[in-house]
């Protein structure tokens, strides 16, 4: 029977959007097939309720993020800074702390550098698992809750670390993997301030989108599909079999599965994962969390706020003004543990901070919850690196794995999205120019 395609890309966030764009230039006939109404995935610029445009999903990109700033050079895009912020408040338990923003990072630089002052040995090749394998090996059974408890610190620098790495992790500490801190810290050189600034600092002029549309307008010779769910996934001896939740069957030479490693299993792929990727699959990675975006009434200043992960919401950060009024954006580990949609019980957790604020309205976009992702950012769990990394290096099936679930580098972020969708397109393409 006759392919319908070269290649199938199932999903069209970052990582199959680009994926896409190097196959069809490289004149293979490609297929996107995305079950949202939308390219983008876990980004989604969009005009929001409280009245501008946000990026609901991914934000922040910065120049230490290879593959990202090369998108970012090649269609000539702005960036724009988040603002630096004055004012910073913490909560320790229930006592109340305020002080200049560096007052409270300055808390945090002695505990911080011991966590990862191990980063860059560990990973000396930080794209490269192999050099330092074993040592990794060990490494990945300890939790950050694990490595931080073993640091003795005092009550405050405790609570503020453990917020720290609950934001970090979108999700609590104790089930986030100690190599994933220094996987994040050994791409930034080995500093940490460095990987902060990397997290929440620079966003795109003009959104997510505008990247992703320069990328998708790259790839205007692919078919792209929307509102098309993939349920199933089978090989054969010439390739692979995509079944749509309509019953539609298509064929391809190779199929680029993009699916986030929390939703990976409501597909039925044929022959099954890797029987450890599975096991991962199943227990899910460690991101749970929950980002808002939240209108203040008035000026509130730039401030920051940090709480440990027992909050709904730990983490505060002004964005912007408008109109007179502040947009703040918000974080939690736990996405069910705050009903977003009630502006009350945000404020309440406002006011633990800061009760001088008053909510206006509240928007954001249950990532954990949504079934076509099923988590925020990837972070994966202890003993989850190594699966995720051998499935994704497996070239021998024609299903290829790609998304920055599974990047090599900056797993979890845009770029690391941008890095295996490029990877994946690469040998593919070399893979069916030599069997031609
Ligand atoms: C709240 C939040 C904040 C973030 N902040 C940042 C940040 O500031 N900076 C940063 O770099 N990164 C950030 N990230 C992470 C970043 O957005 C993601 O890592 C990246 O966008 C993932 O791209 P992807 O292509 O790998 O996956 P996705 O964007 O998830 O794309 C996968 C696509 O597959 C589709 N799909 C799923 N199942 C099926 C199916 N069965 N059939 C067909 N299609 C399917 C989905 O709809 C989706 O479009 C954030 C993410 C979130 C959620």
């Amino acid at each position: 029977m006759q392919n319908d395609s070269d290649v199938i890309v199932v999903g069209g966030g970052f990582a199959g959007v680009c994926a896409a764009r190097e196959l069809s230039r490289a004149g293979l006939r490609t297929t996107v097939l995305e079950a949202r109404d939308r390219l983008g995935g876990r980004t989604w610029t969009r005009h929001s309720t409280l009245g501008r445009e946000l990026d609901i999903g991914g934000t922040w990109v910065h120049w230490i993020q290879p593959h990202v700033w090369s998108e970012i050079t090649r269609y000539g895009l702005d960036l724009i800074a988040s603002p630096e912020p004055e004012r910073a408040y913490w909560r320790i338990g229930d006592d109340l702390r305020s002080g200049p923003a560096d007052d409270m990072l300055a808390l945090l630089d002695a505990p911080m550098t011991e966590l990862l002052d191990r980063a860059r040995a560990v990973l000396p090749q930080p794209y490269d698992y192999l050099p330092k394998s074993d040592e990794l090996r060990a490494l990945d059974h300890i939790s950050v809750a694990d490595r931080i408890a073993a640091q003795g610190l005092d009550p405050e620098q405790s609570a503020l670390f453990d917020g720290m790495w609950a934001l970090n992790f979108s999700g609590v500490p104790k089930r986030g993997a100690y190599t994933q801190a220094l996987r994040w810290c050994a791409l930034a050189g080995g500093d940490w301030r460095l990987m902060f600034e990397a997290c929440a600092t620079y966003k795109l002029a003009g959104g997510t989108r505008s990247l992703l549309d320069a990328i998708a307008a790259d790839a205007a010779r692919t078919d792209i599909r929307l509102n098309t769910t993939v349920t199933r996934i089978r090989e054969h001896s010439g390739g692979a079999e995509v079944t749509c939740a309509d019953g539609t069957r298509m064929r391809a030479s190779r199929v680029i599965a993009t699916i986030p490693i929390n939703v990976l299993n409501r597909i039925d792929f044929e022959p099954p994962l890797n029987h450890d990727l599975h096991r991962v699959a199943a227990e899910g990675q460690a991101s749970t969390g929950l980002k808002v975006w939240i209108r203040v009434r008035g000026d509130t200043g730039r401030f920051v706020a940090l709480a440990d992960s027992t909050a709904p919401l730990n983490f505060l950060q002004y964005e912007y003004a408008d109109d007179g009024d502040s947009l703040i954006v918000g974080f939690g580990p736990c996405s069910d543990a705050l009903d977003f949609h009630d502006p009350q019980a945000v404020q309440a957790e406002l006011h633990k901070w800061r009760p001088d604020l008053e909510v206006l309205g509240v928007d954001g976009h249950d990532w954990t919850a949504d079934p076509l992702s099923g988590e925020t950012w990837p972070m994966l769990a202890p003993d989850q690196l190594m699966p995720v990394q051998e499935a994704a290096a497996d070239i021998s099936r024609a299903v290829r794995l790609a998304g920055s679930d599974y990047a090599r580098g900056w797993a979890g972020f845009i770029d690391g999205a941008i890095e295996s969708g490029l990877r994946a397109a690469r040998q593919i393409t070399t893979e069916i120019e030599c069997e031609k």
